[in-house]
């Protein structure tokens, strides 16, 4: 459980800062008072934009050895205090504890590697001689830190999501106002705590917590702001990259990725893979595994032992070890998913296993004869969903998986190395797995979309890149 349930403070240069008003903090799974967490007003949004800054040039000046040790320190406490991290994003989130415990150990990760980078940032030297004119003259790159950084992040991976922005930023020399999921602030907010004992000098990290209307907007609007780090939904994103004018903006958005299973696989082998890729929390990961396009030949087979498997999974209380499946972040989420299955279900969908709720948590469902126009398909469904469905053809299949909005990840299983490389040349996603689902991630590999999916990429060392300038210096010797 979390200790000391209190009212919690927004961090406005290097300090707690009581907000004029609080909303309770609610369990997603059990409906309980969590939390009381403040509500920023504009003029706190105001405070901590301006403190951010304030300490640009104190970042920008630090020594790359400092900002590395900030984050080992960090590093070093959150190794220390991980099973009371995990508790926080389990409550918060209703994230089964297993999978929380494996979010703070990849947040750990994720700062090591941060840490590793600031001492890397490096620029170039650039052969001006090679054009006419250019001779006598040396010229390099540095990389500058951006300035200040909107962070704006989601619920589902509370702790780590808010690592890949603030890792990079820190050892990039920027300044940050940390806007976190209205859901999900607990995890940040300890962050917070853990990088100030570390030593991270005031105004470097503001996190403001309150609605995405309000605090959001105003991190997207403001001109002191240079960068807005944003994962989310498209429909936010692409609205902040609307507004956001000339600010740099990276989007890492929603998917509902695929996976292709070639006849001559083992299925035997990739079954309890593909359940988890598909119901690990609950679904709701930007790359969980939602739809399947299995070979005819292999299809009634994999149907049935997928369905068998989904079947063992043991839904419940997030906090209880054993536990797979938990409650979806709100009511509201769970309604929506619901609606999205009986939509498909008019159109003549079958739920071979799920589709209705156990108390507040909404059982794993397995949907086939789906439209691929029904939302649940075509859309992201962010649910403990995913729909199988057969294909004759690679070409075929690709085309499926293609035919989709979205484009983050994807994956195919097959034995043929020459249907894997031709089926990597043509999916339209921003990374390709082969023989394995696409819910796959570790934390310093490139990492990011392509059409609603979103812009940019994220993983320590490409998050790096986006939060730098290069700035070229040339000496003239002649
Ligand atoms: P969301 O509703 O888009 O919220 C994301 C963040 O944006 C929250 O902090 C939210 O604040 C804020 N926000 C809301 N309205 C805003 C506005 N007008 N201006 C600025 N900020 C605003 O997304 P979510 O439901 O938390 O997360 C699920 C989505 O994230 C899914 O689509 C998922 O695929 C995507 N995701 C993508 C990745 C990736 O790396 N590609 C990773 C994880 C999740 P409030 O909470 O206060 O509304």
């Amino acid at each position: 459980m979390i200790k000391n349930i209190t009212k919690k403070k927004l961090l406005i240069n290097g300090q707690w800062v009581e907000a004029k008003e609080h909303t309770s903090l609610i369990s997603p799974f059990n409906g309980e008072i969590i939390g009381e967490i403040p509500v920023a007003s504009l003029e706190e949004v105001e405070l901590a934009i301006q403190a951010a800054d304030q300490a640009r040039e104190t970042m920008a000046k630090m020594p790359a050895h400092q900002r590395s040790a900030i984050l080992e320190k960090l590093v070093t406490s959150l190794t220390e205090r991980a099973e009371e991290a995990a508790n926080i994003i389990a409550t918060e989130a209703a994230k089964p504890i297993e999978a929380a415990r494996i979010e703070v150990a990849r947040t750990i990760q994720t700062y090591k590697f941060a840490a590793e980078e600031a001492r890397k940032i490096s620029g170039e030297t650039v052969p001006l001689d090679a054009a006419p004119g250019g001779e006598g003259r040396i010229a390099f790159t540095v990389r500058e830190p951006v300035g200040v950084i909107g962070a704006i992040t989601p619920f589902n991976f509370p702790m780590n999501l808010v690592a890949h922005k603030i890792g990079p930023a820190i050892a990039t020399g920027n300044t940050v106002v940390l806007k976190p999921a209205s859901q999900t602030p607990l995890s940040a907010l300890f962050i917070g705590e853990l990088l100030l004992e570390a030593g991270l000098p005031n105004g470097a990290l503001n996190i403001i917590t309150g609605s995405g209307s309000v605090v959001g907007e105003k991190i997207t609007n403001d001109q002191r702001i240079n960068m807005i780090t944003f994962t989310g939904s498209p429909a936010v994103g692409i609205g902040i990259r609307n507004k956001a004018g000339l600010k740099r903006v990276t989007l890492e958005l929603g998917s509902n990725s695929a996976v292709i299973i070639d006849e001559g696989v083992n299925i035997e082998k990739i079954i309890k893979r593909c359940v988890n890729g598909a119901f690990s929390f609950q679904g709701q990961v930007c790359i969980s595994l939602q739809r399947v396009y299995v070979h005819e030949n292999l299809y009634d087979s994999f149907v049935e032992k997928f369905v068998d498997e989904t079947k063992k999974l043991k839904l419940g209380d997030p906090l209880n070890s054993s536990t797979d499946v938990s409650a979806l972040i709100s009511p509201k989420e769970t309604e929506r998913v619901l609606d999205w299955i009986k939509e498909a279900q008019l159109g003549g969908a079958e739920a071979l296993t799920g589709g209705i709720t156990e108390g507040s948590v909404l059982q794993p469902t397995v949907l086939v004869n789906v439209k691929p126009k029904n939302k649940i398909s075509c859309q992201e469904a962010f649910g403990p969903i995913v729909v199988i469905d057969k294909f004759g053809s690679i070409d075929q299949a690709v085309e499926m998986v293609n035919d989709s909005r979205f484009g983050l990840q994807a994956g195919i299983y097959t034995e043929n190395i020459h249907t894997a490389l031709n089926v990597a040349e043509k999916l339209h996603v921003g990374g390709v797995l082969i023989n394995d689902i696409p819910t796959f991630r570790v934390d310093n590999m490139p990492y990011g979309g392509v059409k609603e999916s979103g812009m940019g990429r994220e993983g320590i060392k490409y998050a790096v890149e986006e939060m730098t300038e290069p700035k070229l210096i040339i000496i003239n010797r002649n």
